[in-house]
């Protein structure tokens, strides 16, 4: 009786909250790899209802928008979040579901591919990049700017591509791509140098200060020597805690006092992204210059983060960016405005130490920033 009772507590932890959907693509004996569609929402699944309105669609009728994903000689899975979500409501416990996922069927499936809305697209490969430890294998989030059911809609081409990358290996077996990236608008990019930069074009994403991993034309050319493997021997792992205390501060001439001190006085406040200018400057004013060395002396930590697109933050070139490096401000070089909010939520998350995080701040996790 007891042996009964807990094998069927056993069964019931072992159970997931998701079905399956298997696409009906031809059920080949030997498949090239096994993918898993992580289907989340965003434009990509929307059609247009009886009102005109868009909305989510039943993801087992995607198949039929897509006749090319037949021709793959793949297993494709899909599972879909019980509520597919706009971007816009995408949270940090979203993204603990989606390394559960992916740590859930890690073993069945060669790759993964999240289908996700644009508009935070990017802050949601680069949390995932420093989450997931040890990972070995693709993770490709991709989208679309028009819905898939829409004439002209880059959906299929995004998809299929990404599936293609996520399925590549090469001659010894290994997967070409085992980090987490965008695929989009024919340009593999790197999860956590992505930027959302076009809302109303297809060119909906860039690649900051590193060059794409991949170019899609008539065959995928590969960047081989920029892309990396940041796995490590051990099993994958992910975090299971982010912390939202943070947030950014953007200069701007005349920013108020009023306004910066009542930010940085807030005891919750565990970090601040401080977008500053080009290379990483910001006014010396007396009053600014106290507010940033006192909040880093209780223990607030800053990161420096440019409002330009390109270059890096070079704490000291300037007179008017040393006085931030003597205040303790710590540089994030070239990383993103996206990368550098979810790195610190992630480090404050996981880490306990002081001199851990600064020191994690300052160095590359995830080939986030160049050191
Ligand atoms: N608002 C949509 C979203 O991010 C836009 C898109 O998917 O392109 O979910």
């Amino acid at each position: 009786m007891r042996r009964k009772l807990l094998s069927l507590l056993k069964k019931f932890l072992n159970m997931y909250p998701y079905n399956l959907l298997e696409l009906d693509t031809t059920t080949p004996n030997e498949p090239d790899a096994r993918i898993l569609i992580i289907y989340t929402g965003g434009t990509f699944g929307m059609g247009v209802d009886k009102q005109g309105s868009l909305k989510p669609i039943d993801f087992s009728k995607i198949l039929h928008e897509i006749p090319s994903l037949k021709s793959f000689n793949l297993i494709i899975k899909v599972l879909a979040f019980i509520k597919p979500v706009d971007s816009s409501d995408i949270n940090p416990g979203h993204w603990i579901e989606m390394g559960q996922i992916i740590k859930h069927y890690y073993n069945n499936f060669d790759g993964f591919v999240i289908l996700h809305g644009t508009d935070t697209m990017a802050y949601s490969s680069s949390a995932l990049s420093f989450m997931l430890e040890n990972l070995t294998k693709p993770v490709i989030f991709t989208g679309a700017q028009l819905p898939v059911t829409e004439p002209r809609t880059d959906a299929g081409d995004n998809l299929v591509t990404a599936i293609e990358i996520a399925s590549k290996r090469n001659k010894n077996g290994k997967p070409v791509v085992s980090e987490v990236c965008i695929y989009f608008n024919h340009h593999l990019i790197r999860g956590n140098r992505a930027q959302k930069v076009e809302s109303m074009h297809f060119d909906a994403f860039e690649s900051a200060n590193y060059p794409p991993l991949a170019k899609a034309g008539v065959e995928i050319d590969y960047n081989y020597q920029y892309i990396k493997s940041f796995g490590g021997e051990g099993t994958l792992g992910v975090a299971g805690k982010l912390d939202g205390n943070v947030t950014f501060l953007k200069l701007f001439p005349g920013i108020s006092e009023n306004v910066v001190k009542s930010m940085l006085i807030n005891t919750d406040l565990k970090g601040v992204v401080l977008e500053t200018f080009g290379s990483g400057n910001a006014p010396m004013d007396r009053w600014f210059l106290r507010a940033v060395s006192e909040a880093v002396s209780n223990g607030l930590f800053i990161y420096n983060v440019s409002q330009c697109l390109g270059g890096k933050v070079i704490q000291g070139q300037y007179e008017t960016s040393m006085a931030l490096k003597d205040a303790g401000v710590i540089s994030g070089k070239d990383i993103t405005s996206e990368a550098a909010i979810t790195k610190m939520m992630y480090l404050f998350g996981m880490e306990k130490r002081m001199d851990s995080i600064r020191k994690k701040l300052e160095l590359s996790l995830k080939g986030e920033l160049s050191e």
